[in-house]
């Protein structure tokens, strides 16, 4: 079995604050494939941004605890120092957000910004760096790249400012990109484009890719595995068929069901999750998910009360629930 290029194990991270203990990410293992995309699903506070920004090492020490490994290409990043992490990022690693607004600086022109992360990382001179830039705006789809390359952020539309941020995300071919919620500001028609362009891209680079989202259409068309966040803990992980076609953990059901337009693709009634998330400075016993979960009878009280499930093994289709299969096939057939 090949070694993954991304590899984290039992990854943990509390923040200190003056409330008590947050506990963003308890117990997280996962890998990421080279040349693929692993999609990480989730309500807000689920977990999912505050371990890729982990990943990225982009996090406070002063008040941040984090346990467990993080292997990226064989190099264990827990514990790196703050230069080799900086060196890695924009190089070995790179991130794009949400909303590109607040990542671009509106001082400078889109060329600029693009040459200065390869200018940092590769040592390339003014000259060669704009080059670079043009040629990664014609990468991404923008038109007249000659032209546009002199242009400052507000003069791009929101789908193109997005093709920005990807073209510099993509200036020094990194190995691993991490896109948070990459389409949420964008209307559907572009979603549908950006999204289209990071697989293209990916065929042509070999990039493996973590996309973080609260949307599983986003997933069905992009991912090759996904994986299920709950209250810091994955509750369900597998390749994006057994994922969504078969669906075991009841959070999953209830995020395929409050998504109508899934509804048709996968044999799933509609079922929208009752209730909101837990906080994470109090969550719950036994299973985290028991508030909200319809089945707990079926299950078993005591067990989704007192005793937290654990997902089953590091590859392969699993999750956290205390089910059994066949009861998961008979409610789900
Ligand atoms: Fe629901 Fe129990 Fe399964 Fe948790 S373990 S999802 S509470 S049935």
């Amino acid at each position: 079995m090949s070694t993954p290029f991304l590899s984290v194990r039992d990854l943990t991270v509390d923040f200190h604050t003056e409330d008590g203990v947050v506990h963003a990410v308890n117990g997280l293992s996962f890998d990421v494939e080279k040349g693929t995309t692993l999609g990480i699903v989730g309500e807000s506070g689920s977990g999912k941004s505050v371990t890729n920004l982990t990943v990225l090492g982009l996090h406070n020490p002063e008040n941040t605890t984090i346990s467990g490994e993080i292997r990226l290409d064989g190099d264990e990043l827990i514990g790196a120092s703050r230069s080799s992490m900086e060196k890695l990022r924009g190089n070995k690693v790179a991130m794009i957000f949400q909303d590109p607004l607040t990542s671009l600086s509106p001082y400078h022109t889109i060329g600029k910004q693009i040459g200065e992360v390869y200018r940092k990382h590769k040592g390339a001179s003014r000259a060669e760096a704009r080059d670079r830039a043009i040629e990664m705006l014609t990468r991404v789809g923008i038109p007249q790249p000659k032209t546009r390359v002199d242009d400052y952020p507000h003069q791009f539309s929101g789908g193109m400012r997005q093709r920005a941020m990807i073209a510099m995300a993509l200036v020094c071919d990194p190995d691993l990109l991490i896109a948070d919620e990459p389409t949420t500001a964008l209307d559907v028609t572009v979603q549908a484009q950006i999204l289209d362009l990071l697989k293209n891209l990916q065929d042509e680079m070999g990039t493996s890719i973590i996309l973080i989202t609260h949307d599983l259409g986003v997933v069905a068309n992009t991912a090759h595995d996904v994986l299920v966040m709950y209250a810091g803990r994955a509750v369900e992980r597998g390749t994006v068929k057994e994922v969504l076609h078969e669906p075991r953990h009841p959070y999953t059901w209830g995020l395929l069901g409050s998504m109508p337009r899934l509804s048709s693709a996968v044999d799933v009634p509609l079922l929208p999750v009752r209730g909101t998330p837990p906080s994470l400075l109090n969550v719950p016993p036994g299973c985290p998910f028991h508030p909200r979960c319809d089945y707990v009878k079926l299950a078993g009280p005591e067990l989704c009360r007192s005793e937290r499930p654990e997902l089953s093994p590091h590859r392969g289709h699993g999750d956290a629930c205390y089910l059994t299969l066949a009861q998961k096939r008979e409610i789900h057939k």
